[in-house]
């Protein structure tokens, strides 16, 4: 099975904020332990008496203002977000990024919880998908932090069957009732908080320090890297990851009809 653990990076309603983020990792059941041992070992160093008490949030860590962070140099603290990042960085190829980045402006009217929520399904179920088609058949489970848009999302969750009815085959590879853990007892819903932070400050503050580091993590496949959404419809020569590779992938097509990319 696979887990797609998600957390999300800004707030819907801010209109200080021009994105809203839902992000995080497919991790096959195997890697689990793998991806928490290592968590493990950077709060060792950070708290050596209570290890297990350390909780690596990323805007928090980023913001200082509360223990174990309060004391730390900014560069430390940076090299903390930094070093959770690189695990996932180095993690087994089955571990792969997701996420949809949503220009709340683009789309007056709709809620972007909702948009990132329908787009990460669709392309959690895209990658099972392939997978099944090479011969490894896998249902996907998804685990989202308890307190990530405890009224949206929950309700969105709660209505995941029914949702997936409308959407016909869009999740037809994952289970139907995601899960909600506790972001304090699961260091993959850890690191699904960094890699939202990442990047949400990828496209709302355009600092690429952080996302750069597991880029070549999202899911990829003929070029395209479907593992990453930007929904946009302000930028249409847009340069990130996610927009470049689509043009280039359609220039492809259009340029050679015979390629069947
Ligand atoms: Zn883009």
């Amino acid at each position: 099975m696979y887990l797609l653990y998600l957390d999300d990076a800004g707030s819907a309603a801010n209109s200080q904020e021009e994105y809203f983020v839902l992000a995080g990792i497919a991790v096959f059941e195997t890697q689990t332990n793998w991806l928490s041992q290592e968590l493990d070992r950077i709060a060792e160093n950070i708290d050596p008496a209570n290890p297990r008490g350390v909780e690596f949030h990323a805007s928090e860590i980023f913001s200082r203002r509360s223990p174990p962070w309060k004391n730390m140099e900014r560069e430390d603290a940076q090299g903390v977000i930094k070093a959770v990042l690189k695990v996932l960085a180095r993690s087994h190829n089955n571990v792969r990024a997701f996420a949809c980045a949503v220009h709340k402006g683009s789309y007056p009217g709709s809620d972007p919880v909702e948009l990132a929520f329908e787009d990460l399904c669709s392309r959690f179920n895209i990658y099972l998908g392939r997978l099944r088609a090479a011969g490894d058949i896998q249902q996907g489970l998804l685990i989202l932090d308890k307190s990530t848009y405890e009224t949206t999302l929950q309700k969105l969750a709660r209505d995941f069957q029914t949702r997936g009815t409308q959407w016909g085959a869009v999740i037809r590879n994952i289970v139907d009732t995601p899960f909600f853990v506790d972001s304090h007892a699961s260091r993959l819903i850890q690191i699904a908080d960094h890699v939202a932070y990442s990047v949400f400050r990828r496209y709302n503050a355009r600092d690429t320090q952080y996302f750069d580091i597991f880029a070549a993590k999202f899911d990829e496949a003929d070029g395209i890297i479907h593992g990453l959404a930007h929904k946009q419809t302000v930028e249409p020569m847009c340069m990130c990851p996610a927009c470049l590779s689509r043009r280039i992938s359609q220039s492809a097509r259009i340029s050679n009809p015979d390629n069947n990319l």
